[in-house]
């Protein structure tokens, strides 16, 4: 079989290169090759390959490197053609020790997973071919910079020594010979280090350090494809939820030299700027210097492009103006990968002795605003068709738009300032590692994670952190680029910061510290540190966002609703375009200080004289509410869920709390703690709750239909309007709690409705009853049910919780778990569970609309926003799906992109 696909600038050997069998970057770089871009040449193997290579070798004997690891014969001999193929078209010799070729091994998944797994460079040195570079290019410095280089990364790949041997040895040096960067090292430190770094591989592993360039090979190929399990990436699969089976592609490529002298650079750049969309080049880029060295914030990049400050002074150190030359070429590569791919690219390039070479191009990660400034602008510029423009934002991030910014009005302290690189405000707790965070985090607090720069170990630590502050590091380093991924608020290159991780202390600035625990806050768009917490304000929505929204709206089938229940979050919920509220939860409104009362006085009654009298408190309050919500909604359907949670949620517990009940009672305090004891249940969620709590006490439901008809009443007579509501009976199992229910609701309706005083506006009122679907007895007679309900709502939180006998409130221990080990790729209270609850809630669907043409269907769990659910709920034909108000936004694009 054909493991290996060799390209060169003109020439591809995969014809149509699928990132599925190249993996993301080979696909990019047989793409680019075809294109003629100046890449250069190299060899890809598979992603087939993947699986079987980190099968046959476990971890372990990658560490002790002596396990010999088996490669198909083939295999072995597609690579010496293809290396044969390569030193020709170079005109260099994999192992010479005259003319020597060097290699980069690099992984490449089918999906993006950026510095999640290994890369190794200036591979083929040894101790003949280092002299031999050095005499061709008369550049030692050059040829010893390069090896103590490869034997780092070799050593860590592929020996799995810890970087952090020889990160000490690299900066215990550069004191030696006082040297402030990197690149500043004399020669005599260089070979130096050589010796060390040999010295560091013999001691560490008890074998001499390979000097035979096929077997460096060999070993590297199988490292790198087993770099695919390593942990970091394992968790980033985990976040992001990238399957396992995929596996990696390796890159095997001719090296081009950025740290060959003061006109070779290595850098990044994006053809838009990934934090705001501006349609304008933004990268950096660092001269005299190899690989990810600008990522991995070593030394602070220049700007590609000349910037200007407030005065109309420029720095005078952009490419723009030091390498005119190669800076025109980095435009007009820009404008063709943006033409070919028709998104926004982030690019990686080297420029050896004054010539461009182009080592990657992916899809730019970027913020959700600049998502949806490209996406509309590309289409204003004929790129892309206003679907298209649609398809490219990620429904979940628009999120990030809606993030709180902070109010300009209030006075900033700031006390250190870095690189704006991912925008929204956060306040938190200061960790300065990644179990810190945890830690804090556990406890419930915000965190704001500083460090020194991240790398991808930091991942999981940044995942649960609001903010994230690094020392170092430009816009494009390691931390900018996952914080945007992530929408978290993020600020690096803060200079003045040092941190002391042992003693818990951060050093803002000169005078300024803090410790672990500490509050600050930082506002990502700015790049401002201020101490403690300080106000944010909602965020403000750009045009291109109103566009994008409008084209969804066009373009979507399904309604989309809001679960609220207060004025304000139904305020909150149409103003982000919802068109109705489809779960309004009462009991939300039976909390507040002032009603809890009268609610324990209900639940609490002994009789139904002490019950009527807590109603009698009650109804007023209901009515008001309704009236609020249907106000605010001004005729758009309102459906009313009907008191259901488990009585006990609302039992009192302190002293005070049961002298309050008896008071307002007329009860003694022994009285009320008898009965609250008698009320205790072993499984309160599968109590008495939901339409039981109707069915045993009838005058509670009574009660709250009666609120809704008279505020539906009032607010028609105001307005003059139609109102709309839709009253829900929840947890019904059977038909026949339903119709039992439902002839309560009917009768207190018509007696309101029908009463002289309400006349002429009854007609006004249009009021229907239906059932929440949320037990799987529920779906599975939907039939009979849909005989006494006008709609359904699948109520797919307890719907998930009862299909897989799993409570949501104790799924925590165990579900990340299952989620790591590959049991679900997905929480099922997230994403639906399509296979098991999806099945129920089709049948349902099916069998409702066989009993009742009309029925409407609508799904209003946690999942009512999620990309996945939206699209199946559109598949199975349901009229709308309903979610919490910040969700609406991404469930208007969510039910778009599902009819496209
Ligand atoms: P990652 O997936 O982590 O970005 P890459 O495979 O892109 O890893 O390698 C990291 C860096 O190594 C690249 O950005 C580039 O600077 C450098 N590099 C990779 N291949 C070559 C090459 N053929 N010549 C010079 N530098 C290279
Ligand atoms: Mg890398
Ligand atoms: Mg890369």
């Amino acid at each position: 079989p054909r493991y290996l696909y060799s390209f060169r600038p003109g020439h591809s050997d995969a014809t149509h290169p699928t990132a599925a069998l190249l993996g993301g970057k080979g696909c990019a770089l047989a793409t680019m090759s075809q294109m003629s871009l100046p890449v250069p040449p190299g060899f890809i193997l598979s992603t087939s390959l993947c699986a079987r290579l980190t099968s046959s070798s476990s971890s372990n004997s990658s560490s002790t490197t002596a396990t010999p690891i088996l490669f198909p014969d083939s295999l072995t001999s597609q690579i010496e053609t293809a290396l044969a193929a390569l030193s020709d078209s170079v005109g260099r010799v994999f192992g010479s020790a005259t003319n020597p070729l060097l290699l980069s091994v690099r992984s490449g998944a089918p999906v993006s997973m950026p510095g999640m797994m290994d890369t190794v460079l200036n591979l083929g040195l040894n101790d003949k071919t280092v002299e031999a570079l050095a005499k061709q290019t008369d550049n030692a410095i050059f040829a010893y910079d390069s090896y103590r280089r490869f034997l780092s990364m070799y050593a860590n790949v592929v020996l799995s020594l810890p970087n952090a041997l020889f990160e000490k040895s690299l900066s215990d040096m550069k004191s030696q010979y006082d040297c402030a960067t990197d690149a500043d090292l004399p020669l005599k430190a260089l070979k130096q280090l050589v010796n060390k770094f040999k010295h560091h591989i013999l001691s560490e592993t008890g074998i001499p350090f390979e000097q035979d360039v096929f077997v460096q090979l060999r070993n590297t190929i199988a490292a790198v494809f087993q770099s695919w399990q390593n942990p970091r990436a394992q968790t980033y699969r985990a976040i992001n939820h990238i399957p396992m089976s995929l596996g990696t592609a390796v890159v095997v490529q001719a090296m081009v030299f950025g740290n060959s002298g003061p006109t070779s650079a290595t850098g990044v750049f994006f053809s838009r700027d990934p934090s705001t969309g501006v349609n304008k080049l933004y990268g950096e880029f660092l001269t005299n210097a190899q690989g990810e060295d600008v990522v991995a914030g070593i030394r602070t990049p220049q700007p590609i492009v000349r910037v200007t400050n407030v005065e109309g002074l420029s720095k005078k150190n952009s490419m723009q103006e030091v390498m005119p030359d190669v800076y025109k070429q980095v435009v007009d590569v820009s404008n063709l990968l943006e033409q070919h791919f028709k998104d926004v690219q982030d690019v990686e390039f080297t420029v050896e002795k004054g010539t461009l070479y182009i080592l990657q191009t992916r899809a730019a990660k970027r913020t959700a605003l600049a998502a949806v400034r490209s996406a509309v602008e590309m289409e204003g510029e004929g790129l892309i068709s206003k679907d298209e423009a649609l398809k490219r934002v990620d429904p979940k991030s628009l999120r990030q738009l809606l993030h709180p910014t902070l109010d300009s009005d209030v006075e900033r302290d700031v006390v250190a300032t870095g690189l704006p690189a991912s925008p929204g405000a956060a306040s938190g707790v200061v960790a300065l590692s990644c179990n810190s965070a945890e830690f804090f985090a556990q406890q419930g607090l915000d965190v704001i994670l500083c460090r020194e720069e991240t790398s991808p170990e930091d991942v999981a630590g940044m995942h649960i952190s609001k903010g994230i502050v690094t020392a170092r590091g430009g816009m494009t380093s390691h931390a900018a680029v996952v914080a945007r991924g992530m929408g978290r608020a993020c600020i690096t290159g803060v200079s003045s910061m040092t941190i002391d991780e042992e003693k818990g202390v951060v050093k803002l600035d000169e005078n300024v510290s803090v410790k672990e625990g500490d509050c600050v806050t930082i506002d990502g768009a700015t790049g401002q540190v201020m101490l403690g917490k300080l106000e944010t304000k909602p965020a403000q929505m750009c045009e291109e966002f109103k566009t994008l929204m409008q084209w969804a709206d066009q373009r979507r089938d399904m309604t989309v609703l809001a679960n609220a229940e207060t004025p304000e979050d139904v305020r909150r919920a149409l103003s982000l375009g919802a068109e109705g509220v489809g779960l309004c939860r009462t009991e939300h409104m039976f909390f507040d200080a002032d009603r809890i009362v009268a609610v324990r006085q209900m639940i609490l009654a002994e009789d139904n004289e002490v019950r009527t009298d807590a109603l009698n408190k009650l109804l007023p309050m209901q009515r008001q509410d309704f009236t609020e919500i249907l106000e605010v909604m001004q005729g758009r359907p309102v459906t009313i869920r009907l008191l259901d949670p488990p009585l006990h949620e609302f039992l009192p517990h302190e002293q005070h709390e049961f002298e309050a009940v008896a008071r307002s009672a007329g009860v003694s305090v022994d009285v009320l703690k008898a009965r609250a004891d008698a009320s205790r249940e072993a499984n309160p969620m599968l109590g008495l709750r939901g339409c039981r709590v109707g069915i045993v006490y009838p005058e509670i439901y009574r009660m709250q239909t009666q609120a809704i008809v008279l505020a539906a009443v009032d607010v028609a007579r105001k307005s003059d309007k139609v109102v709309c509501v839709h009253v829900m009976v929840p947890f019904v199992s059977s038909v026949d709690e339903l119709e039992i229910v439902r002839r309560e609701i009917d009768n207190v309706a018509s007696t309101i409705l029908s009463s002289s005083e309400n006349e002429e506006v009854a007609h006004l009122v249009q009021y229907t009853v239906g059932t929440m679907i949320e037990l799987p007895r529920a779906a599975l007679t939907a039939g009979e049910i849909a005989r006494q309900a006008s709609f359904f709502s699948f109520g797919t939180n307890d719907l998930t919780q009862t299909t897989l006998g799993m409570s949501r409130d104790d799924a925590g221990s165990f579900l990340q778990n299952y989620l790591k080990s590959g049991v679900i790729d997905r929480d099922p209270f997230v994403s639906l569970d399509i296979e098991g609850v999806g099945m129920l809630v089709e049948l349902a669907a099916k069998e409702g609309r066989k009993t009742r043409k009309d029925l409407k269907l609508c799904l209003c769990g946690e999942q009512g926003a999620d990309k996945d659910t939206v699209v199946f709920a559109q598949k199975i034909g349901l009229d709308a799906v309903s979610c919490s108000p910040f969700f609406v936004p991404v469930a208007r694009l969510a039910a778009a992109q599902a009819a496209i």
